[in-house]
């Protein structure tokens, strides 16, 4: 079987180090490592659009926003499918049937879908069409026909709930459509990066990130007033690492090399981490460390969005392309789909000699 991967963002903003290094650090050494036969790489706007219906213009602008992110980290249009999920219509078609596999009950104990409603303060008054997003999810999934899904934790039950319409899909109408399998980044701190406020994970929604594309100096000063252990206080106190956002991100983003490139006193980070545990180590040089790390990973990222930059007109190609492509899986896809629950009449020789037998006798 082909591997095939699909994965994706919502335009709500540009793209943070939380999606670096949940999804898209990953993506790149995927599609570089030539394992893949197909990578399939959606900029969710109809999704996005389920919870800023009123606000159609942040969507519209931030499309290739994200597009510039993607070029800039390294998804190679040569290599990976990037494209637009509102220009596919069959994504559409498929959560309509799809919608008739799964109860209301079933959605409203999905846990992401609970968490978001509870975050942005919904209550009553849930879009129909964000309520049922884990069942377009599955469209798009299932569309390209996925067998690997790159993505952070907090989609870990949109995955669970792909696999279950796959399997009910299946068991109704045959073996149609491919069960994916989650992939999720191999450290711990790269599945839910918390924001700089030390809450929470980072979110758009939430305005507490870094991102990709922010100036040296942004990156700098959110560096330098982030959320570190409140009870460290004194140089020489000792300091804790649970919920120190300053550790977290050197979990996440920090090298070998780092050490004698940045921070020479230091062999690895566990000797750091030792140290600051048991007190004499300032939180301003961690975060200076810090710093440097994360500079070293964004400086070739911004300048390769600031080529990017230089021709908007070949973005939105790229995008062109890589719909149109996108839109050829999908519609082979769909009328699979249409075969299975026999509604594709027109070809269905069988149906169409067996009605006419029932009126000529
Ligand atoms: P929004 O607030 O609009 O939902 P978001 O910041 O949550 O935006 P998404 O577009 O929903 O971003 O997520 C895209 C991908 O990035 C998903 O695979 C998600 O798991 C991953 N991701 C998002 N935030 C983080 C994070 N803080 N840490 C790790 N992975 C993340
Ligand atoms: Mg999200």
């Amino acid at each position: 079987m082909s591997k095939i991967i699909l994965t994706g963002d919502r335009p709500t903003g540009r793209l943070h180090v939380g999606h670096y290094v949940g999804s898209l650090r990953r993506r790149v050494e995927l599609q570089n490592s030539g394992e893949f036969d197909k990578i399939f790489i959606m900029i969710a706007d109809a999704q996005a659009l389920t919870d800023n219906a009123d606000n159609p213009e942040k969507i519209r602008q931030n499309v290739v926003e994200v597009a510039l992110d993607y070029l800039s980290v390294g998804l190679d249009p040569e290599k990976s499918n990037l494209f637009v999920q509102s220009q596919i219509s069959e994504l559409t078609e498929l959560t309509f049937f799809y919608s008739n596999l799964v109860t209301v009950s079933r959605l409203q104990r999905n846990p992401t879908v609970k968490a978001e409603i509870q975050m942005r303060n919904f209550e009553a008054s849930i879009p129909v069409g964000f309520f049922t997003y884990p069942i377009s999810q599955a469209a798009d999934i299932t569309a390209f026909k996925a067998t690997t899904v790159p993505v952070g934790e907090d989609q870990m039950p949109m995955i669970e709930q792909t696999r279950e319409i796959v399997r009910k899909f299946n068991s109704v109408y045959g073996e149609t459509l491919v069960e994916p399998d989650i992939l999720l980044p191999d450290n711990q701190a790269c599945m839910r990066l918390p924001g700089t406020d030390g809450k929470a994970k980072m979110s758009k929604s939430l305005g507490n990130c870094i991102y990709l594309s922010d100036t040296e100096e942004d990156v700098r000063a959110k560096v330098m007033s982030m959320y570190t252990d409140p009870d460290h206080i004194k140089i020489t106190d000792p300091g804790k690492l649970e919920g120190n956002t300053v550790f977290t991100y050197l979990d996440a983003f920090s090298k070998p090399e780092h050490f004698p490139e940045f921070l020479p006193d230091y062999n690895n980070l566990d000797e750091l981490k030792e140290h600051y545990q048991r007190g004499g180590l300032g939180d301003v040089k961690v975060k200076k460390f810090l710093n440097n790390v994360l500079q070293s990973e964004l400086a070739p990222i911004r300048a390769r969005r600031a080529e990017f930059e230089k021709d908007i007109p070949e973005v939105y190609n790229i995008l062109k392309k890589g719909s149109d492509a996108a839109r050829e899986v999908a519609a082979e896809t769909l009328a699979d789909v249409k075969r299975a629950m026999k509604i594709n009449y027109f070809e269905d020789m069988a149906l169409i000699k067996e009605q006419s037998e029932k009126y000529s006798r």
